[in-house]
């Protein structure tokens, strides 16, 4: 699927520069390094970072689909995390502990890289524990496998008790087409909300029109532009990195041509803080 997204005579092909090698990712450069955001000390059990009251992520793989190469869990030690039915007891026991826990996010890797049948097992699982409202999932899946989200899979969320909400990864508008399209439809059908995060990058998306277009295929998709993160400072990665300053530019040229709803909400993770911090 990827690679009919990627235009093969333009070196400079936006999609392709998302998950190609490049020589620079050897460069060492100051302030960029193995755990940008904290997700070490966040590690509350094994499979499960809380950093923000009321949701936590439960990470039940480190594959993904795909490989970014701007990931800033490039350098996470998925190895220590992996959930056998011991670990995913402790997981599940330490977010039922928390009379908070109202939002379960299965992240990762990319939790739909799972067969249907694990997935039915922890989500039964976590539709018992006592607290939670809503359960979210970020996955690249719904354009890069489009076909992953079937009958069986729809089935599973549409039963869900709560709400389900799922948070693309899309960067690039040229990563849409049909299939993303059903896939969204059958996402939608299911009664999930959709939303979807991109981060802003060089040779990407660092530019106004594309944005603009992303943000209006998106939504043709019928998916609400939610996060527009500033690069988190991983090693091997310097060369995506766009500053803060052109991303506020960028954020504010959007808003001047786009409906409200279609502007997403421009932020950087910092180590610490109670939430996703906002830019400008
Ligand atoms: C980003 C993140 C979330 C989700 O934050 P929202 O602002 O609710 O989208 C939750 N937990 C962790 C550990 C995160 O990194
Ligand atoms: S899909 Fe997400 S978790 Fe997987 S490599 Fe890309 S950015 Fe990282």
């Amino acid at each position: 699927m990827v690679e009919s997204q990627i235009d093969a005579t333009d070196p400079d092909d936006p999609i392709a520069r998302q998950f190609r090698l490049d020589p620079r990712e050897a460069l060492e450069v100051p302030g960029f390094n193995a755990d940008p955001v904290g997700d070490l000390a966040a590690n509350a059990v094994p499979g499960v970072l809380h950093k923000y009251r009321g949701r936590a992520l439960l990470v039940l793989t480190g594959a993904c689909a795909v490989h970014c190469r701007y990931c800033f869990r490039r350098h996470f030690p998925y190895g220590d995390q992996r959930l056998d039915e011991a670990a995913l007891e402790q997981a599940l026991a330490y977010l039922a502990a928390d009379p908070e826990m109202t939002e379960v996010i299965l992240s990762g890797g990319d939790p739909l890289v799972l067969s249907s049948r694990r997935l039915v097992s922890v989500i039964e699982r976590l539709a018992a524990l006592p607290h939670l409202r809503r359960l979210r999932i970020h996955s690249r899946i719904p354009t890069v496998s489009p076909e992953r989200i079937d009958d069986s899979l729809c089935r599973m969320l549409a039963d869900f008790p709560g709400q389900v909400v799922l948070v693309a990864h899309v960067n690039h508008p040229r990563e849409l087409g049909a299939e993303s399209a059903a896939a969204f439809r059958r996402l939608r059908d299911a009664g999930v909300t959709l939303l979807n995060q991109a981060v802003l990058l060089e040779g990407v998306n660092n530019d106004t029109e594309v944005l603009v277009e992303l943000s209006e295929a998106l939504f043709a998709q019928g998916v609400l532009p939610y996060y527009l993160h500033l690069l988190d400072p991983v090693a091997g990665a310097a060369h995506f990195a766009v500053d803060a300053e052109t991303g506020r530019e960028r954020i504010e040229a959007l808003r001047a041509c786009l409906p409200g709803y279609l502007v997403p909400r421009f932020v950087v993770e910092q180590a610490g803080e109670p939430s996703k911090t906002p830019i400008g």
